[in-house]
């Protein structure tokens, strides 16, 4: 027997249209070069339906990819919604891309067309000519004082032009593609995620859930993980469905900027990467930042000590998140629970820190890379994370990778190894390609990273493999100290001592300026890898696996 309810597709229309229909007076604001800009959601919806015009007066094709190459703005949220309304699909280019990649990209989505923002095109335009399907670029003047290249058409001009669509957006089919964005890569050619309507409609109400973050139409949310890596974490379509104001940070991504735009527009829910917080640490006590509740946080491992930090001098920790491009990317989040009260401050800080429970409709297993076996919830037992559902990749775009990353019952091979608990709380432990191999076990470089990013004169910590003829494999950790203090590598294997495994404790500690990162903010261990990969340990290591 079947259900006798109504088939009505999961679609971005919806979003849009309520929206429109329900918070045309709340606020849109966007910081550029020149100042602040700010317009309502009325307005907003407005341009968006001059936009769906634009689309077809340029010749888009009825599913033709629609490039971006863009920062935060209230402008790039109105190609958000017009490409996928009118049957596009938004291709967000990641505009810290090396040329050659953003090329490949390009070409491989086969974009139509491509809107940059006036302050990037020096980034763009000289990649122009290789750029064989793009018919059109659409210059988004954000004041810069750029020359536009001749040819380039004007979005402002364009929209003034064109008349409102004054329909419904309809999307018959749930499944049909809504947008795509290529993962980071570290190997290989980047492979493109296809994301469809109903996933995006049901990823974004992640956002709302309470044990997430909880959005509200009394929020203002200021999203600075950009726009172009994995849809913001699906913030700005969330932010639509509950009706918040929003903050877009524009190119200004300092520390600086930043606290400056959450303290004026008293920002209540903000989310990025681990680095971006790392930054702004030091100027949180000059800020009012009494409105903030959720300070969202993924991409990387959020060191315990960071969230710690936040609390401290704000009374917020941070909102841990855990996901990838092809989870659309929210998979779990870290929130304690009632089974947590009871616990000391301190030992919920550790819940915290892990990755955290798998969110509704999204399911994870822990599968052992060698047996094939799924492990147990004990906290003990490792495994790949594998997950599956409806916003969770199921193939990559032109059948790139060849399946390798899916399991033939269909699971997605996330390429993390983890722990955890009897409740699913998560606890990674590394990238399966990180992880170093030692004497036949394993060592943990995130877990390793994170305790010594715990010593109080430690900014930032990678931890490497380095070969070694005993073990295979060493960890050797790659540190960046503080500004204004020193420390000795003893001080930091005294600091690891009591807090690791004797044969964790790393052959050698390097201090560095920085640690490279990837285009999305990632530790780069590739980069660490290349400089530091014929690293000899002076004199055998004391430190016997087990
Ligand atoms: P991307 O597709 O570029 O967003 O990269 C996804 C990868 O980032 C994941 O597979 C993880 O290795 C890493 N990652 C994302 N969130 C976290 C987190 N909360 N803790 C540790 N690693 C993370």
């Amino acid at each position: 027997m079947l259900g006798l309810m109504q088939d009505r597709p999961l679609a971005l229309p919806h979003v849009f249209h309520r929206a429109e229909q329900y918070f045309g007076h709340k606020r849109l604001i966007t910081a550029t070069a020149t100042g602040e800009t700010t317009t309502t959601l009325a307005e907003w919806a407005v341009r968006v339906r001059r936009l769906a015009t634009v689309l077809d007066t340029l010749g888009v094709s009825a599913d033709g990819r629609v490039g971006t190459f863009c920062w935060n703005t209230a402008r790039h949220l109105e190609l958000y919604v017009a490409a996928p309304c009118t049957g596009r699909v938004l291709h967000t280019l990641n505009i810290r891309l090396f040329p050659e990649q953003l090329v490949y990209i390009a070409g491989h989505a086969e974009d139509e067309v491509v809107f940059v923002d006036r302050s990037l095109i020096p980034l763009l335009e000289p990649l122009a000519d290789k750029l064989a399907t793009v018919r059109h670029y659409i210059v988004i003047d954000d004041g810069a004082d750029v020359p536009i290249p001749e040819g380039w058409l004007d979005y402002e001009e364009l929209l003034a032009a064109a008349d409102p669509f004054d329909g419904t957006f309809v999307i018959e089919d749930e499944n049909t593609a809504a947008a795509m964005c290529y993962t980071s890569g570290t190997t290989g050619n980047p492979k493109g995620v296809v994301y469809s309507h109903r996933s995006t409609v049901l990823h974004s109400l992640i956002s709302l859930v309470a044990d997430g973050a909880a959005l509200s139409e009394r929020d203002v949310v200021l999203p600075v993980v950009p726009m172009f890596h994995a849809n913001a974490w699906g913030l700005p379509y969330g932010c639509l469905l509950a009706g918040t104001d929003i903050v877009f940070p524009g190119p200004n991504m300092t520390p600086q900027g930043i606290v400056g735009l959450l303290e004026r527009h008293r920002v209540t829910v903000t989310g990025g990467v681990p680095t971006i917080w790392m930054g702004m640490l030091p100027l949180l006590r000059e800020h009012d930042l009494s409105a903030l509740r959720v300070v969202l946080c993924g991409g990387s491992a959020v060191p315990r000590s960071l969230s710690e930090a936040y609390r401290e001098a704000i009374g917020i920790p941070m909102l841990h998140a855990w996901g990838m491009t092809e989870t659309s990317p929210i998979a779990t989040m870290s929130t304690p629970r009632s089974h947590h009260d009871a616990l000391t401050e301190d030992e919920r800080a550790d819940i915290r820190a892990r990755q955290g429970q798998a969110v509704p409709l999204v399911d994870i297993r822990l599968v052992d890379p060698d047996s094939g076996e799924t492990q147990p919830w004990d906290d003990v037992a490792t495994g790949e994370i594998q997950a599956a559902g409806p916003w969770i990749a199921k193939e990559y775009y032109r059948g790139e990778g060849g399946g390798a990353q899916f399991t033939e019952d269909g699971w997605l091979r996330t390429g993390d190894v983890g722990t955890g608990d009897r409740y699913g709380f998560v606890r990674l432990v590394d990238r399966t390609k990180d992880l170093i191999k030692s004497g036949g076990e394993w060592i943990g470089s995130v877990e390793l990273e994170n305790e010594i990013m715990a010593h109080p004169k430690v900014a930032e910590a990678a931890v490497i493999a380095i070969p070694s003829e005993k073990w295979v494999e060493r960890p050797l950790a790659c540190v960046v100290v503080k500004p204004g203090e020193t420390v000795t590598g003893e001080e930091i294997i005294e600091f690891l001592t009591p807090r690791v495994a004797k044969w964790w404790l790393p052959d050698a500690v390097e201090f560095i300026d920085e640690v490279p990162k990837t285009s999305v903010g990632k530790f780069s261990k590739k980069t660490l890898r290349e400089k530091f990969g014929g690293y000899q340990v002076a004199g055998p290591t004391s430190h016997e696996p087990a």
